[in-house]
């Protein structure tokens, strides 16, 4: 299972906010100092150097009795693959572990383990085995006065390798969470316009104007702020589906939509109430705005024909107005805009009407 995560090329430790202080830090703790140098030559030169072939057989022979590690390495090719890179990792093991190349390549490790999703579990556990390989050998190799600082110092920067492939690891799981996080956020956001936003108009959806009108409501009531609505429906317009087309009547709603946005004030929303109706709420607006609001829509609708492949269409709308009252519902205020509206249509159309409570 290869992930395809970008693994950066360079600079790992400040990918992974491992600047020199945390880096001083990180070996402080594991009381690595420069003591350790010595310690670190003398165990590559003495007792992996002269042993690395068995060292490395033995650690294998020891990794493929785990069933988890043994379905990663199971093939002969990814053995001698794994080995060798195995062994240029044992050879340099604790050589110059204070400089940033020494973490840059530690942290390597773990990005490698994420790239070909070898559990951290198995890895850990891996390194018990090693740790143990190389004290026989220290036993084996050193005089026996020098076995206890040997071993100490291997403990310790079998520690430190392991802290940063660990932290690695993590650090690039994490960042593969994060980025499907980004996904799915961009892809609700997606969703929910789809929801709010009627799709042929781009003007607000029905069920998402409902709700701006309600909230809306209450803010007007809270604050005894005035609000009114307008309801608007195109005239005729069965006449145009049925004279120009399906295809010609969306295309007038896209464009009555356009016009009715672009009367409106900043703070109003308009909305598609169904099918060639539409809802207008506007804030903070009396019979006197409201009125004049409703008078710009219509006026706008009929300043010019409708252009459709050749064709002219002309189109026209009426409107009716209600003020919200503080006793209203949502039902009992749109009423009385529909009734307005209603009036509108018996008056002769491209009109506008307002009904007082
Ligand atoms: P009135 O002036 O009384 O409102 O007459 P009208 O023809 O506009 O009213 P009516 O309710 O008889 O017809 C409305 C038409 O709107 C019928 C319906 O097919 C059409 N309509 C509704 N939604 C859409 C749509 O999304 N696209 C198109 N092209 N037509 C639609
Ligand atoms: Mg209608
Ligand atoms: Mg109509």
């Amino acid at each position: 299972m290869t992930k395809l995560t970008s693994i950066p090329s360079s600079n790992l430790c400040g990918h992974f906010g491992l600047d020199k202080e945390q880096r001083r830090l990180r070996l402080a703790f594991l009381e690595l100092d420069d003591s350790d140098h010595a310690h670190a030559t003398e165990l590559i030169e003495r007792v992996i150097k002269p042993n690395i072939d068995s060292i490395i057989d033995q650690f294998y022979a020891k990794l493929i009795t785990d069933p988890c590690a043994f379905s990663f390495i199971e093939s002969g090719e990814v053995i001698g693959r794994l080995k060798k890179t195995q062994k240029n990792h044992l050879l340099s093991l604790g050589i110059a572990f204070d400089t940033e190349a020494y973490f840059d390549n530690r942290l390597r490790v773990g990005l490698v383990h994420d790239q070909v999703g070898l559990p951290l579990t198995t890895y850990q556990c891996a390194y018990n085995a090693l740790q143990q390989i190389i004290i026989a050998f220290i036993r084996s190799m050193l005089p026996v006065e020098n076995f206890d600082e040997a071993v100490r110092f291997l403990l310790k920067i079998i520690s430190l390798d392991m802290s940063l492939a660990i932290e690695a690891y993590h650090g690039v799981q994490v960042q593969g969470l994060e980025r499907s996080l980004d996904h799915l956020k961009d892809h609700q956001r997606s969703l929910q316009r789809r929801v709010s936003i009627d799709e042929l108009t781009e003007v607000l959806s029905r069920s998402q104007i409902m709700e701006d009108l309600r909230r809306c409501m209450q803010h007007a009531k809270d604050h005894h702020q005035n609000l009114s609505i307008i309801m608007l429906d195109i005239d005729f317009f069965k006449r145009v589906n049925d004279q120009y087309g399906h295809q010609a009547g969306d295309m007038v709603l896209m464009q009555m939509a356009k016009r009715f946005k672009t009367s409106v004030r900043n703070v109003d929303m308009v909305g598609r109430y169904g099918g060639e109706e539409f809802l207008v709420v506007l804030p903070d607006a009396d019979i006197g705005i409201s009125q004049q609001i409703a008078e710009r829509i219509r006026a706008h609708v009929v300043s010019s024909p409708i252009n459709n492949a050749g064709c002219t269409i002309n189109v026209s709308v009426s409107g009716g107005i209600a003020k919200f009252d503080e006793t209203d519902s949502i039902e009992s205020l749109i009423d009385r805009a529909d009734k307005a509206l209603y009036k509108a249509k018996e008056g002769g159309r491209n009109r506008v009407v307002y009904m007082g409570l």
